[in-house]
């Protein structure tokens, strides 16, 4: 390597990808964002400027460290960069299928002697493979995102990967019918392509920043889950149950869609706890909460409204059809047995309800489905009741009162 650009080439690629390999090892440790995605996108930047580095050694003479390696460990990076994204985003890994297409692109370069008269096919062969490892991690991630994010965010985020992928797939249809263009459009023999030496620094860039923003979508996803959901059962929290209710209020006063609240209280909790202990309470809930998921349909919304309390949102339920719902659900949970240390523990539920009416806010709904709860409390537990106005709550109440 004679030229002084390249050098200084060289030496700003390899302080770059470095950075950013040490800021991915500090992801991966210190902060603990997405470890193991963390250490691929490290792993990933130091193989690439270990290829680099490699290439710079080439010389007219047959070498397979400088040629052959030097292309396998910048391949081996891209299979890294997609393993990365999948860990990422908790998707199958691909692993078979890379090797598989890291093993034929050996394989291909054997073919020749690695060295410069045969430049033009080894790069056609590193381009194809790079440009299919690029172009799928781009797939996997607009799969990923487009679960969390709107469709054109998704596409715009991994935008720099399809055009990654095409400018390999271009460089080697160019390369295939125009050899003679070898040294404008690839730093094979020699790294004086000032094209070439800039492009793969802008594509390290790029990609690094593509990378680092989808970690940050992850962990952004990540919290925002964490914040809506409750850490011993994963059902809904509180902290979600607003924006659903306005939801399915907006939804009943615009359409006519009838939906309707039920509080749920395990009866006698507090001396499953006292008898068998708090994890035994614990397991106790996380059965529940199991069960609830196993009778509902994927669109009611569960909520754990309070220690051994649930509330649940019945969209597209009227009266008729909650009363069923609930009898359902007392007669699972009737059902089921719960094994704590070889002894069997059952609970029951005191279930209230009550279905949205005009002129009952969302405050006032969930009032009643829970007067409704308590109501059933009185009554002897274990048992269903309903509310359908707070006149009926009120008088309710002083009765059982007296
Ligand atoms: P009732 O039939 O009237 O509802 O009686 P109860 O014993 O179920 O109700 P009470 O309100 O007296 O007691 C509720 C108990 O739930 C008290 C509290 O320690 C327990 N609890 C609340 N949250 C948790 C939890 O996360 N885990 C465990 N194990 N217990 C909890
Ligand atoms: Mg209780
Ligand atoms: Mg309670």
């Amino acid at each position: 390597m004679e030229n002084s650009q390249s050098i200084v080439f060289v030496q700003f690629f390899s302080l770059i990808a470095l950075s950013c390999a040490i800021a991915w090892t500090l992801l991966a440790t210190l902060l603990r964002i997405a470890p193991k995605a963390s250490w691929c996108f490290a792993a990933a930047n130091t193989f690439t400027v270990i290829g680099i580095l490699l290439y710079t050694q080439r010389t007219e003479a047959i070498n397979y460290l400088y040629w052959f390696v030097a292309d396998m460990t910048i391949l081996l990076g891209f299979a890294l960069v997609r393993w990365g994204c999948q860990y990422l985003f908790k998707q199958a890994l691909s692993y078979r299928f890379d090797l598989i297409l890291l093993t034929t692109a050996a394989l291909l370069m054997l073919l020749v002697p690695p060295s410069v008269i045969y430049a033009v096919y080894l790069v056609i062969v590193m381009s194809m493979t790079a440009a299919i490892f690029i172009s799928l991690s781009g797939i996997d991630n607009f799969r990923a995102v487009k679960k969390h994010l709107p469709l054109y965010y998704a596409a715009l985020l991994n935008v720099p990967f399809f055009t990654i992928g095409l400018l390999f797939i271009i460089r080697a249809i160019v390369l295939l019918f125009s050899p003679q263009q070898l040294a404008h459009i690839s730093a094979a023999d020699k790294l004086n392509s000032p094209l070439v030496l800039w492009s793969y620094i802008i594509l390290l860039l790029l990609t690094n920043l593509v990378l680092f923003g989808n970690t940050l979508a992850r962990l952004v996803f990540k919290v925002a889950r964490l914040a809506n959901k409750d850490q011993l059962t994963g059902l809904w929290n509180r902290h979600a149950l607003l924006d659903k209710l306005k939801q399915v209020d907006a939804l009943w006063l615009r359409n006519d869609l009838a939906y309707s609240l039920m509080v749920l209280d395990l009866d006698h909790f507090k001396r499953i706890n006292d008898t068998y202990g708090h994890l035994a309470g614990d397991k106790v809930l996380k059965h529940t909460a199991e069960t609830l998921q196993n009778t509902l349909r994927k669109i009611d919304f569960i909520c754990r409204y309070g220690g051994e309390e649930f509330l649940i949102i019945l969209p597209l339920t009227n009266k008729k059809e909650a009363q069923i719902v609930a009898e359902k659900i007392q007669q699972k949970i009737k059902e089921s047995v719960i094994v704590w240390q070889k002894k069997h523990i059952s609970t029951t539920l005191s279930i209230g309800y009550a279905t949205c009416k005009t002129h009952l806010s969302i405050e006032q709904l969930l009032q009643l489905a829970d007067d409704a709860m308590y109501l059933a409390k009185s009554r002897g537990r274990n048992t269903i009741c309903s509310l359908d106005s707070i006149e009926q709550a009120n008088e309710i109440i002083s009765t059982t009162r007296q």
